[in-house]
């Protein structure tokens, strides 16, 4: 069983709070991932599901067992960290095997020789070297290392080296995998590709997976669930699109995808037609969401903004048209993102480009049309 329950969490580092009450129900699995800001908690939330840091209070349960007292090695997880952690003087096949059984081998022994680790294993668990070396070349196989088998992961790319790290935790069929900010010493590039990797394999396994990232694309594009932290506290969980479409504070909106975050009073709220009406600085603005605050926050995504000729005519009554200048244009590939001025305020818009589109250059007057069912209140 891969479930995953931390009920009412505290750690404290001397004086310092690091977790403030943590509560997390993870699926048997799942992938859910911890996002947040340098700083906020994530790493030690992990450690303390591992077994490497102890909460100073509160539960962890791993399937239907509380694991306070039992130690890291027999909690069955499995780990992959940022840095890799391999063994530098080992070839793959070694780096793997000798994650079986950590404690009943010679690590200061250096051992270059394929299978060695098969062969000291296999007497500690009672299985034919040939069961282990089987067990590892099928663990190798399926990240596509095993035509590498016999190499030093120093001479791996970083890429490879990650896949290393993720055999070795899975070799032992972990209930659940335990990823800190794997991906982070990796390219762009390969950053995506091992995205999929990853993903495929979780889903392949369906093992029980918490992935932990400051990456909110990582994230989103990633986990099934999203914890958002910050500053030792979980704000928010919830789907990709539940904490897109959904943000409840100013710092979520912020830090899950780009937003608009419009500093607004309200002014009024229509009953018949269901519109609050919103002054910002220098515009007014229509939301269909209702608040029970004076002073609010208006909420808007970059792309429902849609960006028209200044001479253009709307007449739809579920958008707001306010008048806008472009600042700059940055062309970005599939879409143009605009800063623009409407009177004091500034906004992000983000418009889809395809080729014959013409950019609005910078200082030309627009109109931006907002549908009022975007404009979310906080
Ligand atoms: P990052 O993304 O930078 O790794 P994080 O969200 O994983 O950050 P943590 O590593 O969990 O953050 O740290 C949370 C807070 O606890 C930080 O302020 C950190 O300085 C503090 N902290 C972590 N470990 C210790 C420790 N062993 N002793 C004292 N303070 C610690």
């Amino acid at each position: 069983m891969g479930s995953v329950i931390i009920e009412n969490m505290t750690k404290q580092f001397g004086d310092f709070t690091a977790l403030h009450n943590i509560n997390l129900e993870i699926q048997e699995g799942e992938f859910f991932a911890l996002l947040g800001p340098s700083g906020c908690g994530k790493t030690t939330t992990m450690r303390c599901i591992a077994g490497f840091e102890h909460p100073t209070s509160g539960k962890i349960k791993i399937g239907d067992k509380e694991v306070e007292k039992i130690p890291a090695n027999r909690r069955n997880c499995g780990m992959v960290f940022q840095s890799y952690a391999l063994f530098p003087h080992m070839n793959v096949f070694d780096n793997v095997a000798y994650s079986l059984n950590i404690k009943q081998l010679n690590a200061s022994n250096p051992v270059k020789q394929l299978g060695i680790y098969a062969r000291l294993l296999s007497k500690r668990l009672g299985r034919t070297p040939k069961d282990i070396q089987e067990k590892v070349m099928e663990i190798l196989k399926y990240v596509e290392l095993d035509q590498h088998a016999e190499r030093l992961t120093s001479e791996l790319s970083g890429g490879q080296q990650q896949r290393v790290a993720l055999a070795r935790a899975l070799v032992m069929e972990p209930a659940v995998l335990l990823m800190d900010e794997p991906l982070s010493n990796l390219d762009q590039k390969l950053r995506h590709s091992m995205r999929n990797t990853i993903r495929t394999i979780q889903q392949d396994l369906g093992i029980t997976t918490i992935f932990v990232t400051h990456d909110q694309e990582e994230a989103m594009s990633m986990a099934d669930r999203v914890a958002v932290m910050d500053k030792g506290n979980i704000v928010q969980i919830g789907t990709p699109t539940e904490l897109y479409s959904n943000p409840l504070t100013p710092f979520i909106a912020d830090f899950v995808g780009t937003s608009n975050i419009l500093d607004v009073e309200v002014v009024d709220h229509n009953q018949l037609n269901g519109l609050t009406t919103l002054k910002g600085d220098s515009f007014l603005l229509q939301s269909t969401n209702t608040i029970e605050k004076k002073q609010a926050k208006a909420v808007i995504r970059p792309e429902h903004i849609q960006v028209l000729p200044y001479d253009t005519a709307v007449n739809n009554e579920e958008v707001t048209v306010l008048e806008g200048i472009v600042v700059m244009s940055t062309y970005l590939g599939p879409t143009v993102r605009y800063d623009m001025k409407v009177g004091n305020q500034e906004m992000i818009v983000d418009t889809t480009y395809s080729s014959g589109t013409s950019i609005f250059e910078e200082g030309r007057k627009v109109k931006l049309s907002i549908e009022h069912g975007r404009v979310l209140l906080i």
